[in-house]
């Protein structure tokens, strides 16, 4: 079968073997239809995360075509799925810090959703894959893991009614977690650097939005939208500074939700976290139950998935990573 294999920071496309259930293997062979490209694979790819020989995607949405399982899954059966499942018995699973969970990070898909077939273990198949309406096109589909993620962000961030949320940083991530907030009833404001992407993230429901070109410029345009400062900020931006921009931005006894990783770190802001109250946590991937709400919302329209993405096909990969880096496009869908 065909797959995208990586090669020194190049993905190649390459014959490899197709994985199966032979010897009587417990799990399912899915029929990958596609998979999203995450920002998360392109930061692997950039820091040397990722080896030669990977293969990466998680963002996968499929068919299952061989089964030897005790789930209800069949073949036949349309499916998107979470590639890491928690233990739901540690220290970490207990304190609902699923993805902390040693297990969680042990497990995977394999290979990657960059290829034709994947392998789905048994507690994949009982724990983080989704049936999906047959309705939803694969493209939407494929934003249950991503979508699931800002789920996770918006619960665990604990936002009062009429709290005052920003989210910096609108590509594709930026603008899924506008709909996550908008789903659970927040009106979000968003800030980026482009223009393009402040107008993109209005048509999508934002309900302001700040281009920040000069800094003291953008800061006054919030305080005349929330005089005290935002009380909820998401970082999905993946610059270091935009943390030293969010503590400027937040009211005093705010919380900062950091969302992505960034090369650099700008260093710990001591004093403007103690004196002004400031609760700074992060936010790493979901839980089975952010991954069941995430279908749910896709499936009742209650978000909008659509409209986001390009579609490349696998011999394209190493163009939509760049077309990702370059800003030219949101986000990539690779069509297998
Ligand atoms: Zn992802
Ligand atoms: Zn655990």
């Amino acid at each position: 079968m065909k797959a995208a294999v990586l090669e020194n920071n190049k993905f190649i496309i390459k014959d490899v073997e197709k994985p199966s259930l032979s010897g009587e293997r417990i799990g399912a062979i899915v029929k990958v239809a596609g998979c999203g490209l995450c920002g998360s694979d392109i930061v692997k790819i950039r820091n040397g995360q990722a080896k030669t020989g990977d293969v990466l995607g998680h963002e996968v949405v499929g068919e299952i075509v061989e089964i030897n399982s005790g789930t209800n899954f069949a073949v036949g059966s349309k499916i998107v799925l979470g590639h890491h499942v928690p233990c739901f018995n540690c220290v970490y699973c207990w304190g609902e810090n699923y993805s902390m969970c040693r297990h969680f990070k042990s497990t995977n898909i394999r290979p990657g959703g960059f290829a034709q077939y994947i392998y789905v273990s048994e507690e994949h198949l009982q724990n983080t894959v989704f049936n999906v309406n047959l309705n939803l096109t694969d493209v939407e589909a494929s934003f249950t893991e991503p979508l699931a993620c800002c789920i996770r962000a918006v619960k665990r961030a604990g936002i009062k009614d009429e709290a005052k949320c920003l989210v910096i940083g609108l590509g594709s991530i930026g603008i899924v977690m506008g709909e996550a907030l908008k789903a659970f009833g927040h009106k979000p404001s968003g800030c980026d650097i482009l223009e393009e992407r402040c107008i993109f993230a209005k048509e999508y429901g934002f309900e302001n939005t700040f281009i920040s070109k000069n800094e003291e410029e953008t800061l006054s345009a919030m305080r005349k939208y929330t005089s005290c400062g935002f009380d909820v900020i998401f970082l999905t931006a993946g610059a270091a500074k935009t943390l030293d921009f969010a503590v400027k931005a937040a009211r005093d006894g705010a919380k900062i939700v950091v969302f992505s990783s960034v090369r650099d770190s700008s260093g710990f802001q001591n004093n403007e976290i103690y004196y002004r109250e400031l609760t700074v946590m992060g936010s790493y991937s979901p839980s089975p139950m952010d991954l069941e709400d995430s279908i749910h919302l896709i499936e009742q329209k209650k978000v909008k998935v659509s409209g986001l993405s390009k579609v490349y096909n696998l011999e394209q990969l190493n163009e939509a990573v760049e077309d990702t880096l370059s800003n030219k496009i949101m986000k990539a869908f690779i069509k297998i």
